[in-house]
């Protein structure tokens, strides 16, 4: 075991305190990281703060992880010392049910293995995210970054990107498609960023009138404000496909009437309520409502070429480890442009 050091919540209403973490030594298919970034998901916040239910304590978040690799067992072949790196949503799978030969490893049949707060054999019982200094992780689910990138702006890929890369790929993104955008956060962002870069022709909804010039920055050609609902009546029918980031509840049923025949909405956030849905939104027009779950380790490397090769990061704040409480509080405010990445180095 190293002990490492890692900013932690240690129980429910607490802020985050620096304390001592163990990771364990390398087994012949791990890989050790010196975390240079990790970003700052809505996710952290909704587990941290007990939303989806009570957290592991100490709970270490962070699933936007990069940084250099520092060591690796014996029969690491793809990573080499000094290479960047990345690490996701999840550490571990079973590798043997269809999802995972599917390389859908977030549909793990046995349960991934999430890379904070889920059950593991290393001590404390659960898992430790990236808020930390180091990481130490299987080989097949360590992500490469090419050399060269900015990997502040390249960690909130590893989630804000692939979870909305995957349902923009599915459901078949290209020049000419109208594509919806609800919420502009952190995957609000690359949502626009990403979809932009797919050919189609972004329209954000959001509830803050200051971020209309950002939008149309980040490659939005329309901006909605949605506060004003007499517009949704001039958007019947308009769209392909709706990603909806929003992380609290709201009324779902407008965006369903803003699809085109046949059209689908995705469902990103996870609100701690259930939101409801009218069975007429999706009967007149034969409307779609699905979800995603961030994307597998092969589509996640995928989306981090498509990302180098387009030029597409992540708009970020930089900030310090003691910062991490300021930031949530700004994050759950709408507050942030597009996301907080924690240098931690500064731990
Ligand atoms: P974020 O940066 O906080 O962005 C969420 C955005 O939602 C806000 O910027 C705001 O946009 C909008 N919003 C917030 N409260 C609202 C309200 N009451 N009514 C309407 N709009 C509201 O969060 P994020 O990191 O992008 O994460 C978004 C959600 O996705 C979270 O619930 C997170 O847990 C979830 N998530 C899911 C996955 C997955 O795999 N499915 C992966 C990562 C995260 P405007 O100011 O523009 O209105
Ligand atoms: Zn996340």
């Amino acid at each position: 075991m190293k002990t490492i050091k890692a900013k932690a919540v240690t129980a429910l209403n607490k802020n985050f305190e620096t304390i001592q973490i163990q990771r364990r030594l390398p087994n012949p298919d791990d890989v050790v990281i010196a975390i240079s970034h990790c970003g700052i998901c809505h996710s952290d916040i909704h587990t941290a703060r007990g939303e989806w239910g009570g957290p592991k304590f100490p709970c270490v978040p962070g699933h936007e992880i990069v940084g250099h690799v520092i060591g690796k067992g014996a029969k690491v072949k793809k990573f080499k010392l000094g290479d960047p790196v990345g690490v996701g949503c999840f550490v571990n799978s079973c590798g043997r049910c269809d999802s995972c030969k599917n390389h859908e490893e977030q549909f793990c049949e046995k349960g991934a293995t999430f890379t904070y707060n889920s059950a593991t054999p290393d001590v404390p019982g659960h898992t430790l995210g990236g808020y930390a200094s180091e990481i130490t992780v299987k080989e097949k689910y360590v992500l490469k970054i090419k050399k060269g990138l900015p990997l502040d702006k390249v960690a909130p890929l590893l989630c804000a990107g692939i979870t909305t890369y995957s349902p923009l790929k599915k459901y078949g993104t290209k020049k000419g498609y109208k594509v919806g955008v609800v919420g502009l956060g952190g995957l609000g962002h690359m949502a626009i960023k990403l979809a932009k870069a797919m050919g189609a022709e972004v329209t954000v909804f959001s509830t803050s009138a200051n971020k209309e010039k950002d939008a149309k920055k980040l490659g939005a050609k329309k901006f909605v404000l949605t506060n004003d609902s007499k517009i949704f009546a001039d958007l019947a029918k308009n769209f392909h496909l709706i990603i909806n980031t929003v992380s609290a509840k709201h009324d779902i049923n407008p965006y369903l009437t803003a699809l085109k025949i046949d059209g689908t909405m995705v469902m990103l956030g996870v609100p701690p309520e259930p939101n409801q849905v009218a069975a007429t939104s999706l009967i007149y027009g034969r409307k779609k409502l699905t979800g995603s779950l961030i994307g597998g380790i092969k589509e996640t490397q995928e989306m981090l070429d498509f990302c180098a090769k387009k030029k597409v990061f992540s708009d970020i704040e930089l900030i310090q480890a003691d910062q991490i409480d300021e930031a949530y509080e700004r994050t759950i405010k709408g507050l942030v442009k597009y996301r907080f990445v924690v240098d931690m180095k500064s731990l």
